[in-house]
């Protein structure tokens, strides 16, 4: 059977959309990456999964696709699981990177508008803290599913002085500040206890949010001021307590680069934060304070960054047990400011991910990412953390036995299945 990709580029397209064109002949058409894919998964429908939308692509980049309904790239959550199964290779985020940013003005006015607003919204960190600040003093008010959204920040945290040779630098981002006002601090707590200073960087976007938003320049420019953050101080590395910003980072060379010139970016130095922490060295829990977890593993975490086992690994040096979860390679529907575009999607994906994660009934729900957190959150009653909370409680406070489950009153029992 002919390839149906194998035909000729158009002879006048720019060099980024040959260069696509000619990394979607790996795809073999095999299929198997609609097994994994969450909108496939859900719809059962071909033009929702990853092969489909690699036909489509192809037609918008062999210029056949006039008129062709190109929503199906849109409702993509870019959660790179088809990338993990496919056998041939095929980098398909790449390829969706440049069909979208070239399909960008076909996108019907509405959506544009809609994107723009939320990029300059969720970018806005000064009102977004002073409206979360006022949240949280007004959380006992809130409905039920707000309030768990609503984490209570824990006063008295302190950043640590810089005192150790090994530095790194610890990106502060834009929306996670706002949302865990406390988690980069315990971070840098953690680290100066292994003998690493982290020091703080911004609060500035990694540039994930307004590229994921359509704003590709946008999110081009904020890469460009991060990459001059890094620079102006001598650090052995570049780490970030979101998984989604970590994966951004990694990604700087590819997406700066230019026809003319190969992107920057501090590449081998992004480091996913927990490659710093030896499982080893961590203390385990007295046998009252181990919990019984269902760890999420977010997809820029087991997809992009491949880093999910030393999560694990960290959690059961802790003492901690791992119940099993079905389905665990699809997406929560978080997938960062995807389920405020995709409200129907983002909700079904986080009931279909809440009911994995709780069939095995676990005490505490654990992810690595703030955008699945939140998410996860207002599914129901069991709770959920991230589990640099569950480390800094081992290091800082072994006995207790509140180990990332908060206050007591804040705890609910577990909700049944839905
Ligand atoms: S698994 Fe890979 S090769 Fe097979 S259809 Fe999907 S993208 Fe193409
Ligand atoms: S990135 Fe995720 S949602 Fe998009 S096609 Fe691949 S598996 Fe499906």
């Amino acid at each position: 059977m002919s390839n149906p990709f194998e035909s000729e580029s158009p002879s006048a397209a720019p060099d980024h959309l040959t260069h696509a064109r000619a990394r979607l002949r790996a795809c073999v058409h095999c299929g198997f990456c609609n097994a994994t894919c969450p909108t496939y998964t859900l719809s059962g429908d071909e033009r929702e999964g990853p092969r489909g939308r690699l036909y489509l692509m192809n037609n918008v980049l062999a210029g056949t696709a006039q008129g062709a309904d190109l929503t199906p790239l849109d409702h993509c959550l870019s959660c790179r699981s088809c990338e993990t199964t496919c056998p041939a290779g095929v980098p398909y985020t790449e390829i969706l990177d440049i069909v979208r940013e070239h399909t960008q003005e076909l996108r019907p006015w509405h959506e544009r508008i809609r994107d723009r607003a939320l990029a300059t919204a969720l970018g806005a960190r000064r009102p977004l803290a002073a409206v979360l600040r006022m949240a949280r003093r007004a959380r006992r008010l809130a409905p039920p599913a707000w309030k768990r959204r609503i984490i209570p920040a824990e006063a008295g945290l302190v950043w640590p002085v810089a005192r150790h040779a090994r530095r790194v630098a610890l990106l502060q981002g834009c929306v996670q500040p706002a949302l865990l006002p406390t988690l980069d601090i315990k971070a840098a707590i953690i680290l100066d206890h292994l003998g690493i200073s982290a020091c703080a960087i911004g609060p500035h976007c990694c540039g994930a949010l307004p590229y994921h938003l359509h704003a590709h320049e946008q999110g081009r420019a904020d890469a460009q001021e991060v990459l001059a953050l890094y620079a102006a101080g001598a650090y052995d590395g570049l780490v970030s307590t979101a998984t989604g910003c970590t994966a951004f980072l990694k990604d700087y060379p590819r997406l700066l680069a230019t026809p003319d010139a190969p992107g920057q970016g501090p590449g081998a130095a992004v480091r996913e934060i927990a490659e710093l922490i030896d499982p080893a060295v961590l203390p385990p829990l007295p046998p009252s304070a181990r919990r019984r977890i269902a760890w999420h593993a977010p997809c820029s975490l087991q997809h992009a960054l491949k880093g999910a086992a030393r999560v694990e690994a960290i959690l059961k040096a802790l003492g901690h047990t791992l119940v099993p979860v079905a389905e665990a390679a699809l997406c929560c529907g978080s997938a960062g400011p995807y389920s405020l575009r995709h409200p129907r999607w983002g909700r079904a994906l986080g009931r279909r991910k809440w009911k994995a994660l709780t069939a095995q009934a676990p005490e505490l729900i654990v992810t690595a990412n703030v955008g699945c957190l939140q998410h996860l959150a207002g599914q129901g009653n069991i709770p959920v953390r991230h589990w640099i909370d569950l480390v800094y409680a081992a290091l800082t406070n072994p006995d207790t036995d509140a180990h990332g489950l908060g206050s007591r009153a804040d705890q609910a029992p577990p909700s049944p299945v839905p």
